[in-house]
């Protein structure tokens, strides 16, 4: 019997991570290699949208990763300016194009720590701690130098997927450009223990749109499991990380957002900047860019992860083709050309206009869009190609058709 094909994986995040499990079920022999010594913690990504529970359920990780969640079947678009809510979508409309109609709010550490135990199963060989510098290929093999704790290594494979983040060395090292931008202000995330679906009946998952400032707030488990919510705010332009950071500050965006009587019981807060870009393309040789890696976007809208998990996906898919069954070379060009199409398509436009919607200063404007949000959801049609929409289910369909 011939030797299962080497695929490294670089970064252990959940894209490397999801692409190492579905990897190693496909048949690979994988390793994956994860700069930091454990799983990064801080609060990122938890909205997974249906076409993502499927591909969650494939890899057999879809019943830990409920467990471990929360189910939010419907979100919410808020006026700030009056305090009123403007549309509420509800997922079920789906139930005809999906197994899943609803969204499962799980902290992507989760998803990692899963994974990582479903790939200890395997008997994978993953290492933390060794983190990729450089990477160099000729037709059959390629090298990629890392750093260890023992001193340099030059790690050795027949294919890699490249799931080392928005600042990738993997990506530099193969010169391909990231074009797009970076937003001026920056995203304040504050973690409270307060009950918001409590305290004015919010959703799970609710969009907040306002003249001053725009919102977005979140429902997680936690880690024990008791619940704790997220509120996402830009910063000014020109307010320093400390000041936006400052326990004043964060009280006084969430007591804009709804004035409580007694502090907000705030116990995270963190601050990202935020950015647009995309790789010129997705694949060098042998080497596979997904996730962060190859393109980044701003949150609103719970994206940028999901669409990293589907590139995961897609990229085995792709590999299992041409390296296990001997398949045409030619499809990972069009792994690279699908991918980018559909991140620009899905990914960047929806993101921005999403953005552009919380943030419209223009009263008329931010009217008319609220107009269009109240009979889209009011018509069940509309609301449906919307969902289908948002929830990337028509980035997979279309997938098939990118030449
Ligand atoms: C506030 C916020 C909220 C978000 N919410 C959502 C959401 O609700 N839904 C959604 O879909 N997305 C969301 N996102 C985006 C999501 O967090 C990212 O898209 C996701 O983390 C990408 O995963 P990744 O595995 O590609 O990259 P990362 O999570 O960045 O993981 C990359 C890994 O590679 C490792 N690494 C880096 N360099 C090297 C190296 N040279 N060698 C070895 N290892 C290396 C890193 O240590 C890291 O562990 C959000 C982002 C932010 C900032």
């Amino acid at each position: 019997m011939s030797k299962a094909p080497k695929l490294l994986i670089v970064g252990g995040g959940p894209v490397g991570i999801v692409s190492a499990v579905a990897a190693a079920q496909a048949g690979f022999a994988v390793e994956l290699i994860e700069a930091a010594n454990e799983i990064d913690t801080r609060p990122r990504a938890s909205t997974t949208h249906p076409s993502t529970l499927e591909m969650i359920d494939r890899i057999g990780l879809f019943d830990r990763f409920v467990a471990e969640g929360l189910v939010a079947r419907e979100f919410q678009f808020w006026d700030r300016e009056t305090s009123t809510l403007v549309a509420t979508f509800d997922h079920e409309i789906l139930r005809n194009d999906t197994r899943f109609p609803f969204v499962v709010q799980t902290e992507q550490h989760k998803l990692a720590r899963m994974g990582l135990d479903k790939l200890r199963e395997y008997g994978v060989n993953v290492r933390f701690g060794v983190r990729a510098v450089a990477c160099r290929q000729n037709t059959d093999r390629v090298l990629v130098d890392a750093e260890t704790g023992e001193g340099p290594e030059t790690l050795n494979a027949d294919w890699v997927i490249a799931a080392d983040g928005g600042r990738s060395a993997m990506r530099k090292s193969l010169g391909i450009s990231f074009d797009g931008y970076t937003w001026p202000e920056r995203f304040v995330v504050l973690t409270i223990l307060d009950d918001m679906h409590a305290i004015n009946g919010y959703a799970f998952r609710s969009y907040f749109a306002g003249t001053g400032e725009w919102a977005n707030l979140f429902k997680v488990a936690g880690d024990d499991g008791k619940g704790r919510w997220r509120a996402v705010f830009p910063t000014a332009v020109e307010e320093t990380d400390e000041e936006a950071l400052s326990d004043s500050a964060a009280m006084a965006r969430l007591n804009r957002l709804y004035p409580l009587e007694r502090p907000y019981q705030i116990v995270h807060k963190n601050l990202y900047a935020v950015h647009q870009r995309v790789a010129e393309t997705f694949r060098i040789g042998r080497v596979l860019l997904a996730g962060d890696s190859a393109h980044v976007n701003n949150p609103i809208g719970g994206l940028g992860l999901n669409f990293g998990i589907h590139d995961a996906m897609d990229a085995v898919g792709t590999l299992s083709a041409v390296a296990l069954r001997g398949e045409d070379p030619a499809m990972l060009d069009h792994y690279s050309r699908r991918r980018r199409f559909l991140n620009v398509k899905f990914v960047q436009e929806q993101t921005v206009a999403n953005k552009k919607r919380l943030e419209e200063k223009d009263t008329a404007s931010r009217q008319a869009s609220f107009d269009i949000l109240r009979t889209t959801a009011a018509d069940p049609a509309r609301a449906r190609a919307f969902l289908l929409r948002s929830s990337l289910i028509d980035s997979v369909r279309e997938a098939a058709e990118v030449a």
